[in-house]
């Protein structure tokens, strides 16, 4: 009898703390990890730039650290039941493994394979790992939450303490491993030179995933209410790509920040786990709304009067390439344009910015973030753009626009992130560069803007009072 299991590894890319490797081994010895490149998998949301980017190292990483322990790591390319069943013929594996991921799309695609695999007399299981909660296991009257507080009473109130386990030092694998493709045949990384910047910001890995964890834990946690909405300084954990990628999970967050595996009471600790509890909470969402990346969870926002697509074309090219005149926006988008990641305060203004100032759907900027965050997860993303556009779940009301000069002067008073992000301002303090006059910034080489805040202010009250009733 076959003493082997298939370990599908998915967005899970750490040895330690995988439920799924660990219970092969314990279950059958031999294991053969295997991944299947299958970007058609989330129909029009196949992995943007610069998760390719970050997917091709964390495949590199997780087929070396594989390496040394013994086992190959096993890369094919299409749809992943044709190549699981290939696997589990050519091997004789007795099981597949995985842990589970919650996108509506993956979640179909899994059960078609755990129910045909399951006919054809393979063992499959799958396990939770990337979550604290399922997303089925917190509801409302057998329903899902739809405001925050609620469900982060709930999920403090329901806290089970989290425990952790230890990388494998050694891994069995068989002796016939079946043929796959090398990392680099999935060509992965852009062909500008835009993965050079994004590799001089950013290490991916899970041992890299551990120091940042780390560090966080050791120097940062204790200031994150003081520093969180603080974009200059480095105040957040930034385990967002990492946590995305399964680097880490969210248990080992916790343990790290709290060793007995309860639930922190430090302010900063438990502000911190807060946030976990968006993730989980946006997971909850998209589970039960799969149409939350494209339609307004909120039912009168999907005829709101946004402008034409012709008449917004210049306006949203102009903001994707942080030219649009406004300090705080477009420094936030030349640190997305050059680093793939953007603070969550300046995330707000530019999402706000785009959707009430510029009166571009949301969709649009979303699109964006999804190309070029290395932290784009179709659940955070499209309920940090619902909630900032106001049709999402618990939602920023519409009527509270950002202004992101008065943002700019709560959170960046000196200017510092502004002028890091935006050489044009340079010399400048903060003060100045809201009153620029036109022909100064032609002299610094800086945009004008591209509407006046108040009246574009004003345009989006009055486009949302088409629809308030
Ligand atoms: P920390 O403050 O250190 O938070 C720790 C972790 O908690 C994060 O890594 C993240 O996993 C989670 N988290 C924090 N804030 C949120 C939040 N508001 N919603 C959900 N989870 C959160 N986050 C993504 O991971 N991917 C996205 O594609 C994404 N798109 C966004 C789009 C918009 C318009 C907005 C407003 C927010 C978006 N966020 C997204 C949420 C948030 O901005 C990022 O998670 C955060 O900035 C990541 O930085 P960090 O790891 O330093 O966060």
């Amino acid at each position: 009898m076959s003493d082997l299991a298939i370990v599908w590894f998915r967005r899970d890319f750490r040895l330690a703390d995988n439920p799924a490797l660990d219970a092969a081994r314990s279950d059958f010895g031999r294991v053969l990890p295997v991944y299947v490149h299958d970007p058609e998998a989330l129909g029009d949301w196949a992995p943007g730039a610069a998760s390719r980017w970050w997917l091709h190292h964390a495949l590199v990483d997780l087929r070396d650290r594989l390496s040394d322990r013994g086992a190959p790591l096993v890369i094919r390319s299409g749809g992943a039941l044709v190549h699981l069943r290939d696997l589990v013929r050519k091997t004789g594996a007795k099981a597949v493994y995985w842990n589970r991921l919650y996108e509506p799309g993956y979640v179909e695609r899994d059960k078609e394979i755990k129910s045909a695999l399951s006919e054809e007399g393979v063992d499959v299981k799958s396990f939770r790992a990337s979550v604290l909660f399922e997303p089925w296991e917190l509801l409302h009257d057998g329903k899902p939450y739809q405001v925050f507080t609620p469900y982060w009473k709930r999920t403090q109130k329901e806290w089970r303490p989290v425990s952790t386990r230890p990388e494998p030092r050694e891994l069995a694998a068989p002796d016939d491993v079946p043929g796959g493709d090398a990392v680099e045949d999935l060509a992965l990384l852009p062909d500008h030179d835009w993965g050079g910047k994004l590799a001089e910001a950013w290490e991916p890995g899970e041992r890299a995933g551990r120091r940042r964890l780390e560090h966080f834990a050791d120097e940062a946690v204790a200031d994150y209410e003081k520093l969180r909405d603080r974009p200059a300084v480095d105040g957040t954990s930034r385990l967002s790509p990492y946590l995305h990628f399964g680097h880490v999970s969210p248990a080992q967050v916790v343990e790290a920040l709290e060793p007995s595996g309860e639930l922190p009471t430090g302010k900063g600790t438990l502000g911190f786990v807060r946030e976990l509890a968006w993730r989980e909470f946006s997971a909850l969402l998209l589970f039960h709304a799969p149409r939350l990346p494209d339609r307004a969870l909120k039912e009168k926002f999907r005829n709101f009067p946004w402008r034409a697509a012709s008449e917004y074309a210049e306006d949203l090219e102009a903001w994707k390439r942080g030219r649009t005149g406004v300090p705080m926006v477009d420094a936030g988008m030349r640190q997305l344009w050059q680093t793939g990641w953007m603070h969550n305060r300046v995330r707000m203004v530019v999402a706000s910015y785009l959707t009430k100032n510029l009166l571009i759907p949301w969709q649009e900027g979303e699109r964006w973030f999804w190309d070029t965050l290395v932290d784009a997860d179709l659940a955070n993303n499209s309920q940090g753009w619902q909630w900032t556009a106001g049709c999402g779940a618990d939602a920023a009301p519409y009527f509270r626009i950002f202004n992101p000069e008065r943002q700019a002067e709560r959170f960046d008073p000196e200017g510092e992130y502004i002028r890091r992000w935006v050489p044009e301002l340079e010399g400048l303090e903060r003060k100045e560069m809201e009153s620029l006059e036109e022909e100064r910034r032609d002299e610094l080489g800086y945009a004008r803007p591209l509407v006046d805040l108040k009246g574009s202010r004003e345009r989006a009250l009055d486009a949302y009072a088409e629809i308030k009733d």
